[in-house]
């Protein structure tokens, strides 16, 4: 069986959807196996232009088996609109084609409320949350309080559970941030509405991953986010709440066992990084606001405008090593067709002037500055290129010099935002 995770190597956004979606007719089945709505993969193909929040982006292949496991924060009432807005352009969605974990953990309105309850309350010391109740059901997760997607199948226990998670909740939004109480009543119609209808789509995901490796299917994981972003390794409290990383996708997704056999890293020729917490490479000002206008580096599932930088090394370099990359995929390469010079971020001066190329702990990244060398602008438009070779020398030396920096193969070039704007080495 061959198994292949894709994942960010940097802050997220490095357009992982595009891939997954270019490379999922290869695969029998992808699972998405951690994060939660605040996702926003954003894919182009005949249907049109989407961005995916919580749905696999192999859910436009008719035959490709679609995965939402047990590391994933499930919002039924986010889901059961994104699945209307496929089925409305005439993506065939069902339970043979969609399958949820019955050990995902379920979000509720209330911890989208507690996401917002605690922003507010942080005022300008905001984590720069999505306000998707991501944090809020991975802390409930790991305190043994939230619901979990087969639940809905014991309708009587879900409801017992529910009623005593409520007790326990109340006491922190109306007690902690005196706000309005959770009505029960009012949650249990939101359940039959958008957690209940659910119901056929839920099983066992392991089984479902047993099966498949014991008929030889292939298996494609698609992670949210990037490394940077992992709640161990990334720059943690700015990161997300769960992990990312490629080791996380068999457990995540109900087979602790498989063995990932490529875990393809994408990368952005340029950095981005949206939210809240240290960027070292960060611009500002005009330059800026051309790399993020060109770029159209607007969240996908927010619309909020990305912080924007060169290509950092020193992050890169760390996001393959942590995510245990075999290939890479460099993405949005033709944005930079505009440039005369192209920066990139080389090294890291610390505060204390030290110069470091090893990605350093949190505290540390306060007060670094990048250290840049600037390549050759490309000089021409490179959209329509699909062959290495043809590619302008400046664009090679760039793409050699990242892999040789980070020690990693670069076998896809992507040059536009479409399926086939890409190049395959
Ligand atoms: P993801 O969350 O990692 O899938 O990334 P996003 O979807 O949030 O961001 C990637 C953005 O870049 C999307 O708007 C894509 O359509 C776009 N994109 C992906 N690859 C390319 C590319 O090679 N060139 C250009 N110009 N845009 C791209």
């Amino acid at each position: 069986m061959s198994t292949c995770a894709i994942v960010g190597i940097n802050w997220g956004d490095e357009g992982k959807g595009r891939m997954v979606d270019l490379l999922a007719e290869q695969f029998n089945i992808v699972v998405r196996y951690q994060g939660g709505s605040n996702a926003g993969h954003t894919v182009i193909n005949e249907f049109g232009k989407f961005a995916l929040n919580l749905l696999p982006s192999g859910i436009f292949r008719s035959d490709v088996i679609n995965v939402l496991g047990n590391g994933v924060a499930l919002d039924p009432e986010h889901l059961s609109g994104e699945i209307d807005r496929l089925r409305s352009v005439g993506v065939i969605i069902t339970p043979d084609n969609l399958k949820i974990s019955d050990r995902a953990c379920i979000v509720f309105p209330f911890h989208k409320l507690l996401d917002e309850l605690e922003e507010i309350r942080l005022s300008d010391k905001k984590y720069g949350s999505t306000k998707r109740g991501i944090a809020p059901i991975y802390g409930d997760k790991y305190q043994k309080k939230a619901i979990q997607a087969g639940e809905v199948l014991t309708p009587d226990y879900l409801r017992e559970r529910l009623h005593d998670i409520v007790a326990w909740k109340n006491l922190t939004i109306s007690g902690v941030y005196g706000a309005k109480p959770i009505d029960e009543k009012e949650l249990w119609d939101w359940c039959e509405k958008f957690l209940l209808p659910l119901a056929p789509f839920i099983c066992n995901t392991g089984k479902l991953l047993e099966e498949a490796h014991r008929d030889n299917k292939s298996i494609l994981f698609e992670a949210q986010l990037g490394a940077l972003r992992d709640i161990d390794y990334g720059i943690y409290p700015y990161s997300t709440s769960s992990s990312p990383l490629a080791s996380y996708a068999p457990i995540g997704s109900g087979a602790p066992w498989i063995q990932i056999d490529d875990c393809l890293g994408v990368v952005k020729a340029f950095s981005t990084c949206v939210g809240e917490g240290p960027f070292v490479v960060e611009l500002f000002g005009e330059e800026a606001e051309k790399l993020r206008e060109i770029g159209n580096e607007y969240g996908a599932a927010t619309g909020r405008p990305r912080r924007v930088g060169p290509l950092d090394l020193v992050a890169t370099r760390y996001g393959v090593r942590v995510q245990g990359a075999t290939q890479l995929a460099l993405t949005k390469l033709d944005v930079l067709s505009y440039m005369d010079k192209i920066p990139v971020c080389v090294a890291y001066k610390l505060k204390d002037g030290t110069i470091t190329t090893d990605f350093p702990f949190t505290p540390y990244l306060y007060g670094a500055t990048p250290i840049i060398e600037y390549f050759d602008g490309f000089n021409c438009d490179i959209s329509g290129i699909r062959e290495y070779d043809k590619l302008p020398k400046a664009a090679r030396e760039y793409i050699e010099y990242i892999e040789e920096k980070v020690d990693c193969k670069i076998t896809y070039i992507s040059v536009g935002p479409k399926r086939e704007e890409i190049i395959i080495r």
